[in-house]
């Protein structure tokens, strides 16, 4: 069991989540957090903290789709493991829907990159 990343943080990146996991096991991308599945223990202390309820266990009605992807790109993007302030649009796309198609942005965070302290090389 895992826990997960989906859709609905697109574009918010409020990363309260990144603060209180016990292990660092959230990555960032330009746009949205994944969390990798491999490292995280299941403590499930990441979910309530999520404003936009966008982090669920994979035991969880349609999160398995995502486990997938949250590994895929875990392993190319950028560890996160300190609170950083939302993205200017955050309030506003909080809710929106089909955040996947209309706004995801495929690639790490660029912001991060200089800055994060571990890398996928690290592991
Ligand atoms: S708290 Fe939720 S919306 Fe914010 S970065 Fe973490 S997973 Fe994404
Ligand atoms: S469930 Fe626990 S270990 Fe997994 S991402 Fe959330 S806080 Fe981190």
């Amino acid at each position: 069991m895992t826990y997960i990343v989906n859709d609905k943080c697109i574009s918010c990146k409020y990363t309260d989540c990144v603060e209180v996991c016990p292990v660092d096991c959230f990555y960032e991308g330009e746009n949205m957090l994944v969390i990798h599945p491999d490292e995280c223990i299941d403590c499930g202390v990441c979910e309530p903290e999520c404003p936009a309820e966008a982090i669920l266990p994979d035991t969880e009605k349609g999160a398995l789709e995502w486990v997938q992807f949250n590994l895929e790109k875990s392993l190319t993007w950028p560890n996160i493991t300190e609170r950083r302030d939302p993205l200017p649009d955050a309030d506003e796309n909080l809710d929106k829907a089909n955040k996947f198609k209309t706004l995801f942005i495929d690639q790490p965070a660029s912001q991060n990159l200089r800055a994060c302290t571990k890398t996928n090389n690290d592991l």
